[in-house]
């Protein structure tokens, strides 16, 4: 484990954050170039030059405001690429993939940790594109979680683990949990989307890991809600969007997973 990699990792996550969100706004508006193309200012269509385009500190430095037209930028921008540089610097310490020596070449990779890293950079990049179309559009996007369900199945087949009885089981499992919920509710409480998003967990996490991302996620969900609720920002009727309770327990699993697994069969064992 090494400060200054946790903190280029960190910022090379914001800085992939800020590029979600681009990727996000420009499938929600069926614009070109995905992948190319320059970043413009929503409001005044400005074209950003380099400077406007460091993570975090181009927001800090004009704060939170587009330095052309001075329209407002909407904070949930900052949040995505901090969010993003978070998750990155986890899995880092999750899986510290370099091994520092007193001889040279002083500093050598561990290429199984590093795929590792990468394997969960790449899902949990997915994942947080998820997270945020569904926050500001109540969707999600198929095509998402299909490319989610691709990098699980490329790591899952380089790397072998979780094995694939555990991650057949685990995309079955994850998709007809919210089949079912469709069935019983009639399509009112989830769409096809939370049933793809679901497979999509079943093939990262395996149906053991599965299991802990769904309890997290309702958890997580329910706390958010009844606080909306007591402070008045939601009614009964308000749609709080479900995708990111969903992301951020299948992200949690994959951190801290297997631990909150140990440690809850412990402790019924004992
Ligand atoms: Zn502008």
């Amino acid at each position: 484990m090494n400060i200054l990699l946790t903190l280029v990792i960190f910022y090379v996550g914001a800085a992939l954050g800020s590029f979600l969100s681009v990727i996000v706004h420009r499938t929600r508006h069926n614009m070109p170039g995905i992948l190319a193309g320059r970043s413009l200012c929503p409001n005044c269509k400005h074209q950003l030059s380099a400077i406007d385009l460091f993570p975090v500190l181009s927001y800090i430095f004009s704060a939170g405001k587009c330095r052309y037209c001075h329209a407002k930028i909407a904070p949930h921008y900052l949040f995505l690429e901090i969010l993003t540089g978070i998750v990155l610097a986890a899995l880092y310490l999750k899986f510290p993939f370099e091994i520092f020596t007193l001889t040279a070449p002083y500093t050598i990779f561990d290429t199984a940790l590093l795929w590792e890293f990468l394997r969960y950079a790449l899902i949990s990049l997915t994942m947080l594109a998820i997270f945020f179309y569904d926050l500001l559009y109540q969707e999600i996007p198929d095509a998402f979680s299909l490319t989610g369900i691709m990098f699980a199945l490329l790591g899952n087949i380089t790397l072998t683990s979780p094995g694939f009885t555990e991650v057949a089981i685990g995309a079955g499992v994850g998709g007809s949990f919210f089949l079912v919920q469709i069935l019983i509710s009639r399509g009112s409480w989830v769409g096809m989307g939370d049933v793809i998003l679901g497979i999509f967990m079943g093939t990262v996490l395996g149906w053991k890991l599965l299991i802990v991302a769904l309890f997290i996620s309702y958890i997580s969900g329910t706390i958010i809600s009844l606080w909306l609720l007591a402070a008045n920002k939601a009614t009964r009727k308000t749609k709080i969007p479900f995708a990111p309770f969903l992301v951020t327990g299948t992200i949690l699993a994959i951190l801290f997973g297997q631990q909150l697994l140990n440690w809850y069969l412990n402790s019924i064992l004992v």
